[in-house]
């Protein structure tokens, strides 16, 4: 049962072969059994998953018939869950239990999909490796000793385990793709808007983006269907209609013309990845694909962009948690300022401190101009370079990671090596596209990730095209070993 893709599991739950609890009885007992090897879960809500598992079989029995209707899912834990520990990764907020539900949970849980748990992720979702989590690492299940990529490890690691068809995370700089890339799967980050960011715990709002993680690209446009929409609660919601994803799976890739950005083949390149990535190249042209050449000349100034934008957000962000209101408070503070100082001191890890200081600093008067003004300017021309490029080409196809999952633990004295790894992902983010990562192969056992871009609301575009990749390989279909 665990093998089953959202749509299969659709379907044997409409022909009754299976009851959604005792679907959510069997992955339950799966993620006991398993989930100490991986680490994927913050928090289990068997409880919960169980009502709604009940109250699925129930509506199915009276004749309703929708593609969630008790599919069995996580949600990555910076989705408020009414009731439920949001702890965003951090001790912060260890003790935070949600008053009420994210948008993007309210619109699942109205759509029928169960909740088995909150999945592990790097703290406030800084980070690509998922190590910085307070609640520990999270392995990559295609080998133990690599890390599942980040910030949504944990809904990745939990997905490629097979302890579930597919999770909710979140992409402010790669961390549906990348993760993705890292363990075989199928991740969307959409168009900023696209999907509701309301009760989305905030890292860099200008950046952050929820959206699905599947083993498919089929799943991926169900789950996107149940999460997508606009919201009056965000007011950067866009009030577009959405499509309907699973319609557009199927259209044909003749003539479709794919860029291939030049300077996306540099030094930092794995080699292997870099074949991985033509040969996706030759079975999209088998396909119908015209193959172009493109330019991002910006390209190379995304990353020093990135990483002063998204912690100057992070630090006007979280200057919330202040141990007054709610989340960790230091013991026996002597006044105020003490107050502040130890419950944060104490309450975030060091990367968020790292992001928080380095934010505030680009923030500062006297800095501003130089770092942050010039950082927004270079974002400007970051969109304006994929402006041009989707003048010629349809959707841009490059590698998603420069290099494959690292061991656990290899990059942890150089915070910048990580930020490095970002290097295909954070354009995206800065210029509010829609990008999907497609398993293409693997290197040395370990899964290699396929990045297609493409532009504004086009996800049934990038959907279609990794479907027709998907239908014509069997990448996406390789199970890790022991899972
Ligand atoms: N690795 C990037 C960072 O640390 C992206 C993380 C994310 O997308 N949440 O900021």
């Amino acid at each position: 049962m665990h093998q089953m893709t959202l749509a299969e599991i659709a379907r044997g739950l409409a022909d009754k072969k299976f009851s959604a609890e005792e679907l959510t009885r069997t992955l339950l007992a799966r993620i006991a059994q398993l989930d100490p090897q991986v680490n994927s879960f913050i928090s289990l809500t068997e409880e919960l998953a169980l009502q709604q598992a009940k109250a699925a079989d129930v509506r199915r029995a009276n004749g309703e018939n929708g593609a969630l209707l008790g599919a069995p899912i996580g949600h990555k834990d910076l989705f408020c869950t009414q009731g439920v520990r949001t702890s965003c990764g951090s001790k912060m907020l260890d003790n935070f239990k949600a008053p009420y539900d994210a948008t993007v949970v309210a619109k699942l849980a109205a759509a029928g999909a169960v909740t088995l748990g909150k999945t592990n992720m790097d703290e406030f979702a800084m980070g690509s490796a998922n190590e910085s989590s307070y609640y520990g690492k999270v392995k990559n299940p295609w080998n133990l000793e690599h890390v599942p990529g980040g910030s949504s490890g944990g809904s990745a690691a939990a997905v490629a385990a097979r302890l579930l068809p597919a999770a909710t995370a979140t992409d402010t700089g790669g961390s549906i793709r990348q993760p993705a890339a890292f363990t075989n799967l199928t991740g969307l980050k959409p168009t900023y808007g696209r999907v509701s960011r309301w009760g989305m715990i905030a890292y860099a709002s200008s950046l952050d983006q929820g959206g699905p993680l599947a083993r498919t690209a089929e799943d991926c446009a169900l789950l996107l269907q149940g999460m997508a929409g606009f919201d009056p609660q965000d007011s950067t919601s866009i009030d577009e209609p959405v499509p309907d994803y699973s319609a557009s799976l199927n259209d044909s890739l003749q003539g479709l013309r794919i860029g291939v950005p030049k300077e996306y083949f540099s030094a930092g390149l794995d080699p292997r990845i870099a074949e991985r990535v033509h040969d996706s190249v030759k079975a999209l042209e088998k396909l119908g694909a015209v193959i172009k050449e493109i330019s991002l000349p910006n390209n190379q100034h995304a990353i020093p962009a990135y990483y002063v934008i998204a912690p100057a957000e992070a630090s006007s962000n979280l200057s919330r948690f202040d141990g007054v209101r709610f989340g960790y408070r230091c013991e026996n503070p002597a006044d105020l300022t003490d107050l502040y100082k130890r419950s944060r001191g104490e309450g975030f890890g060091a990367e968020v401190q790292r992001r928080i200081m380095v934010g505030t600093y680009a923030l500062s008067a006297g800095y501003y101009d130089a770092y942050y003004l010039k950082a927004q300017k270079i974002r400007r021309l970051i969109k304006n370079d994929f402006m041009n490029a989707f003048k010629e080409v349809d959707v841009i196809l490059g590698p998603t990671t420069p290099n494959p999952a690292w061991k656990i633990g290899a990059k942890n004295n150089d915070p910048v090596a990580e930020y490095l790894e970002d290097f295909y992902t954070i354009t995206a983010n800065l210029a509010g596209l829609p990008g999907l990562s497609m398993p293409a192969g693997f290197v040395d056992g370990l899964p290699v990730g396929v990045q297609l871009l493409a532009p504004y609301f086009q996800e049934g575009r990038l959907l279609n095209v990794a479907h027709q990749y998907q239908l014509n390989t069997d990448w996406h279909t390789r199970t890790p070993q022991g899972f």
